[in-house]
């Protein structure tokens, strides 16, 4: 028995009994119903699982910030019983939401002010990010992007397709575009094919991603239309996100597979939450069960400072601690980089551990995953000549 098996949510799991509210139902993989049975409502809630007051006030009292959805399949990964479930936690408001922390803010990225035009974030010189719609299958309570999503506040997603194709078209320097959202697969197949297609004909664009939580929410949208479609645009990667060893079935296990196949390469991206994956057993699960699902672990995110997110964010620290037990302990391609956004818009920093434990004139002196050290003589810091 290895480590990872261990761990109660090791193996993949079929979670498509289709069975709800006590009913077989013949459309469970369908897309369609998948979408139009989603839980939204405090009712609707009540009818599988008994709250928490914790949960129970903040679905009254947070729903004009973001909405709560849940899709059916994700739905079926809570734990009926236990409060503290890792996934509830990513999906059902608690009143702790409505609390904000003097450091928090609605835009923690500064996206909002990186917009050459609506829509399109271009920080970094060679690469942008695409908003191309403002929903979601379902919506994770630490959405940092939730002053413009869900359609429950006050902003509004804009964005400005055609001038967004014509800064691209002119802006020479971009050789990368990310979609992201919202969830761009929750566009019709037509609607996204156009957005790749225009792109794809961009001669100085020559990567194109999408980033997408709908494998994990929705895995019956992955259907082989939309990866015979897909196939056509590449090289087209696609960043989705697990938090959860739990969250990858049996059903997303396919639908990854069905991605791979149609050879799209895939990263994920975590966000480290109290309470959900803020240990290193359930890394190193999840992280373990992505690479058999043909998913290279990409990023780990620091929670940004999203308003109403205390309740799930850890301290630095135990990202630090969580890449410790992971690097040199398990494969390579399992460790993702943990990362903080930096607030104000200062773009993505690498968080490391420290292995260096020396550094002088002449020598490197490092320490490896079991705390041993070692020495490395730096290059040129010895003369050739009397060696
Ligand atoms: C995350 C992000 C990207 C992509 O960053 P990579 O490190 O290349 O994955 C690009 N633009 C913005 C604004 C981003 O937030």
């Amino acid at each position: 028995m290895t480590q990872a098996q261990t761990h109660p949510d090791a193996e993949f799991v079929s979670h498509a009994p289709g069975f709800w509210e006590g009913e077989e139902i013949a459309d469970w993989d369908d897309p369609r119903w998948q979408l139009k049975n989603r839980v939204t409502s405090l009712a609707g809630l009540e009818r599988h699982l008994s709250l928490s007051e914790e949960e129970r006030s903040g679905v009254l009292l947070s729903g004009n910030k973001l909405a709560m959805s849940v899709t059916p399949h994700f739905f079926n990964l809570v734990h009926p019983e236990d409060p503290e479930c890792p996934i509830r936690r990513q999906v059902i408001p608690r009143i702790e939401e409505t609390l904000t922390d003097p450091a928090e803010m609605a835009d923690p990225c500064a996206e909002d002010s990186h917009m050459p035009v609506p829509g399109l974030v271009h920080r970094y010189p060679d690469r942008v990010l695409f908003l191309v719609t403002d929903r979601c299958a379902a919506y994770c309570r630490y959405c940092t992007r939730s002053r413009v999503v869900s359609g429950a506040g006050e902003q509004e997603l804009e964005v400005d397709f055609e001038e967004a194709f014509r800064y691209l078209e002119r802006t020479t320097g971009v050789r990368d575009v990310l979609l992201s959202g919202g969830d761009p697969l929750l566009l019709s197949d037509a609607r996204l094919e156009k957005i790749l297609a225009r792109l794809h004909a961009i001669p100085h664009i020559e990567f194109i991603r999408i980033g997408s939580r709908i494998p994990i929410f929705l895995p019956q949208r992955i259907t082989p239309e939309l990866c015979e479609m897909l196939r056509k645009y590449h090289p087209l990667f696609l960043s989705v996100h697990a938090n959860h060893p739990r969250e990858l079935t049996v059903e997303v296990r396919d639908a990854l597979g069905r991605l791979a196949d149609a050879g799209v390469p895939m990263g994920n991206q975590s966000v480290l939450l109290r309470g959900v994956n803020d240990d290193v057993d359930t890394m190193r699960t999840l992280v373990h069960k992505l690479l058999r699902c043909r998913v290279r672990p990409y990023y780990l995110y620091q929670c940004d400072l999203i308003e109403g997110s205390a309740h799930l964010r850890t301290p630095v620290s135990k990202g630090v601690e969580i890449i410790e037990g992971l690097r040199g302990h398990t494969t390579g391609y399992a460790i993702p980089q943990f990362i903080i956004d930096a607030p104000g818009g200062g773009g993505k920093v690498p968080v490391n551990p420290e292995y260096v434990v020396e550094r002088d004139g002449g020598q490197i002196v490092v320490r490896n995953y079991e705390g041993k050290r070692f020495a490395y003589p730096e290059a040129g810091a010895v003369d050739p000549a009397v060696r």
